[in-house]
């Protein structure tokens, strides 16, 4: 990406150009580049058009790299404190993920892409038959010994998925994924009119995350790659072949030792003791839930 005189934004298509030189000819389709924030020694532009903002990578980042072990387990400032260890407080979120999606969809086959170490695949295994993907090699090796069917890998490169599923979800994973737009294309091509998909990411346009700015608690690149509002990811899930039902702003109970990670960017080492295995329920109307159905008569190869 960064070596490219210019780049097609994600969402919208619009040619977004790096440097002043370009011809004129090119300036009534094209905008130039505009950097929203330095964070943590990475770039984050902003589409002029949709507002998508994105981290701009060398494509030198290894996924597999950085959701090792240290990633989940308070190794590193932008990822877990101790996912193991709130599992418990997970399950209580799966179930309430699940309680959603079964309002929507009560039976069939099930596919939850960026599954960790497959929490939500335990819950939703109760009614649907389940799969999970993910590319941390360390949360999946968690799943499997959870006797899940859940594989190593990103979507594209999946030999063990079997399609057509009734509902995917990609629960805080798109915001992640290097090419979102193409993802999404195959969600859905892996799914029978109808089916139903359901997203977890942060939200730029709300309050919260423009009065942070730079210091938004979500903007945490390399592993955060795409930063959408509910406008933009509203597009491309429709430039995908979905029909958005349903957005909102979940409530989530968050343990307070998260929270003190997050906001200290794991500088500040969490008082254990103190802060014990305490949650509480909060909402800073900073993330978004979208429900979508894939649009009927759609054919997209
Ligand atoms: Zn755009």
């Amino acid at each position: 990406m960064v070596n490219t005189p210019f780049i097609l934004c994600e969402v919208c298509g619009l040619r977004i150009d790096f440097n002043d030189e370009n011809e004129s000819s090119h300036q009534d389709q094209s905008s130039m580049a505009r950097m929203a924030y330095m964070s943590q020694g990475f770039k984050i532009f902003r589409c002029p058009h949709c507002g998508l903002l994105w981290t701009q990578t060398n494509n030198e980042l290894d996924p597999q790299t950085i959701y090792d072990h240290a990633y989940f387990q308070g190794g590193k400032p932008d990822g877990y404190d101790d996912y193991l260890g709130s599992e418990s407080l997970l399950k209580v979120e799966a179930r309430q993920r699940l309680e959603l999606v079964r309002s929507y969809r009560a039976y069939g086959k099930l596919l939850d892409i960026g599954c960790a170490t497959g929490v939500f695949l335990q819950e939703g295994q109760k009614t649907f038959s389940v799969q999970g993907i993910d590319i941390s090699p360390f949360a999946v090796e968690v799943a499997k010994s959870k006797g899940l069917d859940v594989e190593c890998c990103d979507l594209e490169n999946s030999t063990n998925i079997s399609p057509p599923y009734d509902v995917i979800s990609l629960f805080d994973t798109i915001e992640h994924l290097q090419h979102p737009a193409n993802t999404l294309r195959k969600v859905s091509s892996l799914m029978e009119n109808e089916g139903m998909l359901f997203i977890t990411t942060g939200d730029t346009g709300s309050l919260f995350a423009r009065i942070s700015g730079k210091n938004w608690r979500l903007l945490t690149p390399p592993q955060h790659l795409w930063f959408f509002n509910r406008r933009n990811l509203s597009q491309l899930l429709d430039r995908a072949g979905f029909r958005v039902l349903r957005i909102f702003a979940a409530w989530r109970k968050v343990p307070v030792s998260l929270m003190w990670y997050q906001f200290f960017r794991g500088k500040v080492r969490p008082l254990a003791g103190i802060l014990g295995k305490r949650v509480l329920p909060i909402n800073l109307f900073d993330n978004m839930t979208v429900i979508a159905t894939k649009k009927e008569g759609l054919i997209i190869d």
